[in-house]
C-alpha cells in the first residue's frame, strides 16, 4: 500500500531530501521531535521491520550505515537515537519502513 513516503520517494509530494540512492531516500521530518530529526527510508514497500522478508535484512545494514553518515553531517555523531516504531502500539503512523535518527537536544529516557 502507498503511503506519504512512497509519494515522496516518486517525488508526488516534496520533501526535503538530504540522501538518496537506488535503495534508500533520506529526508526531514516534517514535525521535528529535536533539532536533527531525520527519516531513513528505504524505497521498497515494506510496511514495518515485522513485514521484512528473508532477502530485505540487508537494508538495516545500509540504514545504519546511512544514519553514520547523516549524523555526521548533521554533527551529532556523539548522541543520537535511531529507531523504527513497529507497529501502532508502538506509534507508528505511516506504514512504510523508516528509521528515525534523532538528535542536537538532549534527549530523555526512553519509555
Ligand atoms: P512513525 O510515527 O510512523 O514512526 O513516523 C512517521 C514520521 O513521519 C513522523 O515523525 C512524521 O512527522 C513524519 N511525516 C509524516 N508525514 C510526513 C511528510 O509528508 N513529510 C515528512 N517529511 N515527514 C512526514
Amino acid at each position: 500500500m502507498t503511503t506519504v513516503f512512497g509519494k515522496i520517494i516518486r517525488r508526488e509530494l516534496p520533501a526535503e531530501i538530504l540522501f538518496e540512492n537506488e535503495r534508500f531516500i533520506a529526508i526531514k521530518d516534517i514535525a521535528p521531535k529535536a533539532k536533527v530529526h531525520l527519516l531513513i527510508i528505504p524505497k521498497k514497500e515494506i510496511a514495518s521491520l515485522q513485514d521484512m522478508g528473508e532477502g530485505d535484512f540487508p537494508l538495516l545494514a545500509e540504514a545504519a550505515q546511512i544514519a553514520t553518515k547523516l549524523a555526521k553531517e548533521f554533527g551529532v555523531e556523539s548522541g543520537y537515537r535511531f529507531l523504527t516504531n513497529v507497529g501502532e502500539g508502538a506509534g507508528q503512523t505511516v506504514f512504510h519502513l523508516h528509521f528515525h535518527l534523532i538528535g542536537g537536544n538532549p534527549l530523555g529516557d526512553m519509555a
